[in-house]
Protein backbone atom coordinates (compact mmCIF):
# COMPACT_ATOMS: atom_id res chain seq x y z
CA UNK A 1 0.00 0.00 0.00
CA UNK A 2 0.93 3.80 -0.70
CA UNK A 3 0.38 6.00 2.40
CA UNK A 4 1.77 9.65 2.52
CA UNK A 5 1.42 12.47 4.42
CA UNK A 6 1.89 16.07 3.62
CA UNK A 7 2.37 18.80 5.66
CA UNK A 8 1.28 22.31 4.90
CA UNK A 9 3.21 24.65 7.01
CA UNK A 10 0.60 28.03 6.87
CA UNK A 11 -2.30 25.83 8.30
CA UNK A 12 -0.76 23.17 9.69
CA UNK A 13 -2.82 21.01 8.07
CA UNK A 14 -2.16 17.19 7.00
CA UNK A 15 -3.25 15.48 4.10
CA UNK A 16 -3.15 12.07 3.36
CA UNK A 17 -2.33 9.90 0.06
CA UNK A 18 -4.10 6.34 -0.03
CA UNK A 19 -3.06 3.63 -3.35
CA UNK A 20 -2.97 -0.24 -3.44
CA UNK A 21 0.26 0.48 -5.14
CA UNK A 22 1.96 1.91 -8.43
CA UNK A 23 -0.12 1.68 -11.01
CA UNK A 24 -2.89 2.04 -9.47
CA UNK A 25 -6.22 4.49 -8.27
CA UNK A 26 -4.93 6.79 -5.51
CA UNK A 27 -7.11 9.01 -3.32
CA UNK A 28 -6.32 11.83 -0.68
CA UNK A 29 -8.16 13.49 2.18
CA UNK A 30 -7.97 16.69 3.02
CA UNK A 31 -6.03 18.33 0.54
CA UNK A 32 -4.24 22.11 0.48
CA UNK A 33 -5.28 24.46 -2.33
CA UNK A 34 -1.76 25.74 -2.82
CA UNK A 35 0.18 22.81 -2.73
CA UNK A 36 -2.13 20.73 -5.50
CA UNK A 37 0.95 21.07 -7.90
CA UNK A 38 2.88 18.91 -4.90
CA UNK A 39 -0.03 16.34 -4.50
CA UNK A 40 -0.26 16.53 -8.40
CA UNK A 41 3.57 15.60 -8.77
CA UNK A 42 3.82 13.04 -6.80
CA UNK A 43 -0.03 11.25 -8.89
CA UNK A 44 2.86 11.72 -11.88
CA UNK A 45 5.59 9.86 -10.38
CA UNK A 46 4.05 7.26 -8.71
CA UNK A 47 1.63 6.34 -11.81
CA UNK A 48 -1.37 6.76 -9.44
CA UNK A 49 -4.50 8.05 -11.07
CA UNK A 50 -6.82 9.84 -8.65
CA UNK A 51 -10.22 8.69 -8.55
CA UNK A 52 -11.25 10.28 -4.92
CA UNK A 53 -10.81 12.95 -2.92
CA UNK A 54 -12.23 14.00 0.93
CA UNK A 55 -12.45 16.92 2.83
CA UNK A 56 -13.29 15.58 6.59
CA UNK A 57 -15.55 19.41 6.94
CA UNK A 58 -16.05 22.62 5.48
CA UNK A 59 -12.34 24.19 6.73
CA UNK A 60 -12.25 27.54 8.10
CA UNK A 61 -8.03 27.75 8.03
CA UNK A 62 -7.11 26.73 4.46
CA UNK A 63 -8.31 26.91 0.92
CA UNK A 64 -9.99 23.43 -0.08
CA UNK A 65 -7.49 21.91 -2.98
CA UNK A 66 -10.74 19.37 -3.49
CA UNK A 67 -11.88 21.57 -6.53
CA UNK A 68 -8.28 22.46 -8.27
CA UNK A 69 -8.00 18.44 -8.13
CA UNK A 70 -11.01 17.66 -9.83
CA UNK A 71 -10.41 20.23 -12.04
CA UNK A 72 -7.28 18.76 -13.24
CA UNK A 73 -7.91 14.93 -12.28
CA UNK A 74 -11.74 14.87 -12.67
CA UNK A 75 -11.63 12.96 -9.87
CA UNK A 76 -14.73 12.64 -7.74
CA UNK A 77 -15.11 14.82 -4.74
CA UNK A 78 -16.85 13.35 -1.91
CA UNK A 79 -17.66 14.74 1.86
CA UNK A 80 -20.46 13.81 4.12
CA UNK A 81 -24.09 14.82 3.25
CA UNK A 82 -24.71 17.38 5.11
CA UNK A 83 -21.85 19.33 3.68
CA UNK A 84 -22.52 23.02 2.39
CA UNK A 85 -20.48 22.71 -0.82
CA UNK A 86 -21.92 22.44 -4.44
CA UNK A 87 -18.15 21.46 -5.28
CA UNK A 88 -18.76 17.90 -3.54
CA UNK A 89 -20.14 15.26 -6.84
CA UNK A 90 -20.25 12.62 -4.20
CA UNK A 91 -22.28 12.88 -0.54
CA UNK A 92 -21.72 10.00 1.96
CA UNK A 93 -23.75 8.97 4.59
CA UNK A 94 -22.85 7.88 8.19
CA UNK A 95 -21.76 3.80 8.13
CA UNK A 96 -21.29 3.88 4.41
CA UNK A 97 -18.28 2.64 2.74
CA UNK A 98 -15.96 4.68 0.47
CA UNK A 99 -14.00 2.49 -2.30
CA UNK A 100 -11.39 2.50 -4.94
CA UNK A 101 -10.68 -0.71 -5.85
CA UNK A 102 -9.43 -2.97 -2.97
CA UNK A 103 -9.30 -0.35 -0.67
CA UNK A 104 -12.62 0.88 1.97
CA UNK A 105 -12.75 3.32 4.23
CA UNK A 106 -15.57 3.66 6.32
CA UNK A 107 -17.57 6.80 7.04
CA UNK A 108 -18.08 7.85 10.73
CA UNK A 109 -20.78 10.86 11.11
CA UNK A 110 -18.71 12.98 14.48
CA UNK A 111 -20.05 16.24 14.29
CA UNK A 112 -18.72 18.58 17.13
CA UNK A 113 -16.10 20.86 15.22
CA UNK A 114 -18.87 21.52 12.58
CA UNK A 115 -21.95 19.78 12.29
CA UNK A 116 -20.81 18.32 8.74
CA UNK A 117 -17.52 16.58 10.35
CA UNK A 118 -16.71 13.15 9.19
CA UNK A 119 -14.24 10.53 10.00
CA UNK A 120 -12.83 7.59 8.00
CA UNK A 121 -12.10 4.20 9.11
CA UNK A 122 -9.22 2.10 7.40
CA UNK A 123 -8.83 -0.89 8.74
CA UNK A 124 -5.69 -0.13 11.29
CA UNK A 125 -6.19 3.60 11.10
CA UNK A 126 -8.58 6.53 11.36
CA UNK A 127 -8.76 9.99 9.96
CA UNK A 128 -10.27 12.30 12.29
CA UNK A 129 -10.75 15.56 10.70
CA UNK A 130 -10.63 17.91 13.49
CA UNK A 131 -12.56 16.02 15.52
CA UNK A 132 -10.16 14.32 17.26
CA UNK A 133 -6.55 15.66 17.22
CA UNK A 134 -3.71 14.39 18.95
CA UNK A 135 -3.41 15.59 22.82
CA UNK A 136 -6.03 18.13 21.86
CA UNK A 137 -9.71 18.23 19.93
CA UNK A 138 -10.87 20.57 17.13
CA UNK A 139 -12.60 23.86 18.49
CA UNK A 140 -16.76 23.72 18.68
CA UNK A 141 -17.28 27.45 18.81
CA UNK A 142 -18.46 28.03 15.11
CA UNK A 143 -19.67 26.10 11.83
CA UNK A 144 -22.24 24.71 14.17
CA UNK A 145 -19.62 23.17 16.30
CA UNK A 146 -21.50 21.72 19.36
CA UNK A 147 -19.35 20.41 22.29
CA UNK A 148 -21.56 18.04 23.48
CA UNK A 149 -21.86 16.39 19.76
CA UNK A 150 -17.82 16.24 19.75
CA UNK A 151 -18.18 14.77 23.50
CA UNK A 152 -20.92 11.79 21.75
CA UNK A 153 -18.46 11.97 18.41
CA UNK A 154 -15.32 10.97 20.65
CA UNK A 155 -16.83 8.88 23.56
CA UNK A 156 -19.16 6.75 21.39
CA UNK A 157 -17.56 6.44 18.29
CA UNK A 158 -13.93 7.27 18.03
CA UNK A 159 -12.68 6.14 21.65
CA UNK A 160 -14.93 2.54 20.78
CA UNK A 161 -12.34 1.73 18.08
CA UNK A 162 -9.75 -0.70 19.11
CA UNK A 163 -6.28 1.12 21.69
CA UNK A 164 -4.05 0.15 18.72
CA UNK A 165 -5.84 1.97 16.15
CA UNK A 166 -3.70 5.03 14.40
CA UNK A 167 -5.33 8.56 14.30
CA UNK A 168 -4.28 10.57 11.75
CA UNK A 169 -5.86 14.01 11.81
CA UNK A 170 -6.21 17.21 9.94
CA UNK A 171 -4.12 19.50 11.64
CA UNK A 172 -1.27 19.63 14.58
CA UNK A 173 0.15 22.25 15.95
CA UNK A 174 3.01 21.11 18.22
CA UNK A 175 4.75 18.71 15.89
CA UNK A 176 3.33 15.30 16.04
CA UNK A 177 2.06 13.36 13.34
CA UNK A 178 0.25 10.23 14.36
CA UNK A 179 -0.99 8.76 17.24
CA UNK A 180 -3.46 6.12 18.65
CA UNK A 181 -6.67 5.21 20.15
CA UNK A 182 -5.03 4.45 23.21
CA UNK A 183 -2.89 7.16 24.03
CA UNK A 184 -5.78 9.40 23.28
CA UNK A 185 -7.58 8.11 25.71
CA UNK A 186 -4.82 8.62 28.38
CA UNK A 187 -3.07 11.58 28.04
CA UNK A 188 -5.29 13.77 25.93
CA UNK A 189 -5.72 16.39 28.29
CA UNK A 190 -9.07 17.08 27.03
CA UNK A 191 -10.40 13.19 27.32
CA UNK A 192 -9.64 13.33 31.40
CA UNK A 193 -13.38 14.50 31.93
CA UNK A 194 -16.44 12.06 33.53
CA UNK A 195 -19.21 13.75 31.99
CA UNK A 196 -20.36 15.72 28.95
CA UNK A 197 -21.20 19.16 30.66
CA UNK A 198 -17.53 18.54 32.02
CA UNK A 199 -15.94 18.27 28.26
CA UNK A 200 -18.24 21.00 27.36
CA UNK A 201 -17.06 23.69 30.29
CA UNK A 202 -13.19 22.97 28.56
CA UNK A 203 -14.58 24.00 25.12
CA UNK A 204 -16.73 26.94 26.29
CA UNK A 205 -13.96 28.57 27.48
CA UNK A 206 -11.10 28.11 25.50
CA UNK A 207 -11.42 31.97 24.23
CA UNK A 208 -9.50 31.37 20.98
CA UNK A 209 -9.35 33.91 18.49
CA UNK A 210 -10.86 33.38 14.73
CA UNK A 211 -8.24 31.81 12.61
CA UNK A 212 -6.54 34.12 10.50
CA UNK A 213 -7.85 33.43 7.01
CA UNK A 214 -11.61 32.61 7.81
CA UNK A 215 -13.55 35.57 6.82
CA UNK A 216 -11.42 34.99 3.22
CA UNK A 217 -11.37 31.16 3.40
CA UNK A 218 -15.09 30.18 4.34
CA UNK A 219 -16.73 31.71 1.23
CA UNK A 220 -14.53 29.93 -0.97
CA UNK A 221 -14.70 26.54 0.71
CA UNK A 222 -18.66 26.64 1.08
CA UNK A 223 -20.16 27.79 -2.21
CA UNK A 224 -23.53 27.71 -2.63
CA UNK A 225 -25.50 24.63 -1.15
CA UNK A 226 -26.11 21.97 -3.95
CA UNK A 227 -30.01 20.85 -4.14
CA UNK A 228 -29.37 17.52 -2.16
CA UNK A 229 -32.04 15.08 -2.05
CA UNK A 230 -32.37 12.50 0.62
CA UNK A 231 -33.27 8.92 -0.30
FE1 LIG B 1 -11.46 22.47 10.97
Amino acid sequence: MIFRQFFDSISSTYTYLISSGKGREALIIDPVFEKTDQYIKLLNELDLKLVKVIDTHIHADHISGIGELRKKTNCITLMGENAPADIVSMYAKDNEKVKIENIELLTLYTPGHTDDSYSFLMNDRVFTGDTLLIKGTGRTDFQNGNPYDQYNSIFERLLKLPDNTFIYPAHDYKGENVSTIGEEKKFNPRLQVSSAEEYANIMNNLSLDNPKLMDIVLPKNRYPRMKFEKN
